[in-house]
């Protein structure tokens, strides 16, 4: 199964991926934790993208395209995955549709968990993350068992330099711009489903599981 999350900065789609990764046993794969964990490691990749996603910019499509399509080719990736952030612009989306059309592969699902902008603001002050292994907290809804310290691997939390209230702003008008437009090719090839985002986290996982049989 090949899943698309879509949806603002902040929605839960990383929330909701690693859900469904545990429960349909496929990868998720995230090209913004790609991309902070190449700036954390300090490579070429890192120090090239830094500056734009600290800006709340998107990183060059041809860059982050040729990135998920060597990470597909990944053995891992053969029964199915679920992309999450990715991809992010309509020529983005148009790359990865004939790619799979190269590869006589194909989308089963494109799911939009959909939440207003107001929400967004309160998600995106209160979400902690581990540097090191990618998982996602948030301070009031979805807290550690241990303040400040990752369920799974032990690390400090940390909260996304991207996640301060001025950037969280640009990140919405970029995702408006520039993101939302791909709905409507979703839609017209019948791959698009909408789940509301603004329910707790089970419930909307309930509801994507119900789309995904
Ligand atoms: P995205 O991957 O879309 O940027 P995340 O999955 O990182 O979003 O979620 C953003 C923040 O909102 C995190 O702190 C997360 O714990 C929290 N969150 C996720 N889903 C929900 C929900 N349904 N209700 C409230 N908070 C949520
Ligand atoms: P995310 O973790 O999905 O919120 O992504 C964090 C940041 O990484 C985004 O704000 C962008 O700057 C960059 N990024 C992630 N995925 C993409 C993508 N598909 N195309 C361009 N930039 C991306």
């Amino acid at each position: 199964m090949k899943i698309v999350m879509l949806g603002a900065p902040g929605a839960g789609k990383g929330t909701q991926a690693e859900k469904i990764a545990a429960k349909y046993q496929i990868p998720t794969i995230s090209t913004g934790n790609i991309f902070r964990k190449n700036m954390k490691e300090g490579t070429e990749l890192g120090k090239q993208v830094q500056a734009i996603i600290e800006a709340g910019g998107l990183v060059p499509d041809e860059l982050t395209n040729a990135l998920v399509f060597d990470r597909l080719g990944n053995e891992d990736c053969k029964d199915g995955y679920i992309l999450d952030g990715y991809p992010r612009t309509v020529p983005q989306a148009e790359a990865y549709l004939a790619f799979l059309a190269e590869n006589n592969d194909k989308l089963d699902h494109a799911i939009d968990v959909d939440v207003p902008d107001e929400s967004i603001v309160s998600r995106m002050s209160g979400r902690r993350v581990c540097p090191d292994c990618g998982e996602t907290y948030h301070l009031v809804v979805n807290p550690p068992k241990t303040e400040g310290i990752c369920n799974k691997c032990g690390a400090a939390l940390i909260q996304r330099k991207d996640d301060a209230a001025e950037t969280v702003q640009n990140r919405l008008t970029t995702y408006h711009d520039q993101t939302e437009p791909m709905i409507s090719l979703y839609k017209e090839r019948g791959m698009y489903d909408r789940v509301d985002g603004t329910q707790p986290i089970d419930k909307v996982f309930e509801d994507i599981c119900a789309i995904l049989g």
